[in-house]
């Protein structure tokens, strides 16, 4: 295979291993990692990060759909899978032949599921506060009845905090409030006689803000990546996390502009100067973000190099006049450390006007995938 061509993400399993390893000592006792590795695991590829965490000893993961869920089968993970999104009816066969987890997402969803007459295994989302998915917390009855239906076997309870990334005192409030509102939802079953399910409802802020919390496990996405949703989460470094994704491409040419020149498509720049500009083999389509034409920047022979015209679908342009070193066939690096000069894929997401979690989970299918 001819690897690290054109575009590639490269994928350093040591620091993943060292983000467990942080997480694994923040969690209390009896807490476990249980993975999100939904939208191709944040885009670094879903098979080779599964992998690597199940053989770090990781045996529960959650994803957002079969098809997912059925990848990491196909790549060898015999443990828990849980689908936190809806699954539809056209579907519930797989969740019996590949043994798959499903969300329950409201009390309908579960006579639904349990009229398939399968057993199948769940895990009942509650809604404590955020309104997407779950039965609500009042209805304890109605949560109450899921475990009187025949086919279908509850081995967990969980919810999801929505502002729990926020240290406004109202969205505190409201957390510990979402938290009230799960635990009580798990005492009532307990003081019906219901026991033996297992409880979550941290993603990775949950876990950041509030990690004395005692629950089964903890549903970490981006922070595993080693990597902060918003660039100001980085400076206050609650634990020492290692970004595990580099976003790299290589220039194809290399050649001057002269001044009053203009460059790309609509022409949106145009030199006051006489300049050196690269055409680098990445766009768009690969998970650059359009909006940063003209805007972002990359890494070339560790030095900034900004990104200038508009960012096309399968290349873009950068300034490298004052890299004079560089040449066709160098590297780019998009998100990563050059140097003593590094991306994150936060400070791309903060230049692009969004979260590391969009930019990362929209990484193209194009790109090579390396573990390096
Ligand atoms: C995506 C997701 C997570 C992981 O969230 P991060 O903020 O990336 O850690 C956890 N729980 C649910 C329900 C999710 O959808």
């Amino acid at each position: 295979m001819y690897q690290k061509g054109r575009a590639w993400i490269e994928l350093n399993m040591e620091h993943l291993s060292h983000n467990v390893a942080q997480f694994q000592k923040l969690l209390p006792q009896g807490c476990a990692l249980m993975p999100a590795i939904k939208a191709n695991a944040y885009g670094h590829g879903a098979s080779l990060i599964g992998r690597a965490l199940w053989h770090m000893g990781i045996c529960d993961f959650c994803v957002a759909s079969v098809s997912e869920a059925i990848e990491l089968r196909k790549a060898g993970i015999s443990g828990q899978i849980l689908i936190l999104g809806y699954t539809s009816p056209l579907q519930f066969a797989d969740l019996a032949n590949y043994r798959l987890t499903q969300t329950i997402v409201d009390f309908d969803y579960a006579k639904q599921l349990n009229d398939f007459g399968k057993q199948i295994c769940v895990h009942v989302g509650i809604d404590t506060g955020m309104h997407r998915l779950g039965e609500r917390s009042e209805n304890i009855e109605a949560i109450f009845q899921i475990w009187k239906l025949k086919h279908i076997t509850v081995t967990g309870v969980f919810s999801h905090l929505c502002v729990s990334d926020s240290s406004s005192a109202t969205d505190r409030k409201f957390t510990l409030n979402q938290i009230a509102k799960f635990q009580s939802v798990v005492d009532a079953l307990h003081s019906k006689g219901i026991h033996g399910f297992k409880t979550h409802m941290q993603g990775s802020y949950g876990v950041l803000n509030y990690p004395g919390l005692q629950f089964d496990y903890a549903r970490i996405g981006i922070a595993l990546y080693g990597t902060y949703s918003d660039s100001c989460d980085a400076t206050v470094a609650r634990v020492d996390l290692k970004p595990v994704l580099s976003l790299k491409s290589r220039i194809e040419c290399i050649r001057p502009l002269y001044p009053g020149e203009s460059i790309g498509y609509g022409l949106t720049f145009t030199a006051d100067k006489k300049m050196r500009i690269a055409a680098v083999s990445i766009g768009y389509a690969d998970g650059i973000p359009r909006s940063l034409s003209n805007k972002g920047y990359a890494l070339a022979n560790g030095k900034k190099a900004p990104i200038i015209g508009r960012v096309c679908m399968d290349q873009l342009l950068i300034d490298v006049s004052e890299l004079s070193e560089i040449s066709s066939g160098d590297e780019v690096i998009f998100i990563g450390k050059c140097a003593n000069q590094e991306i994150l894929a936060s400070d791309m997401a903060e230049c692009a006007d969004t979260i590391s979690n969009e930019i990362l989970s929209r990484l193209g299918s194009r790109l090579e995938r390396v573990a390096v």
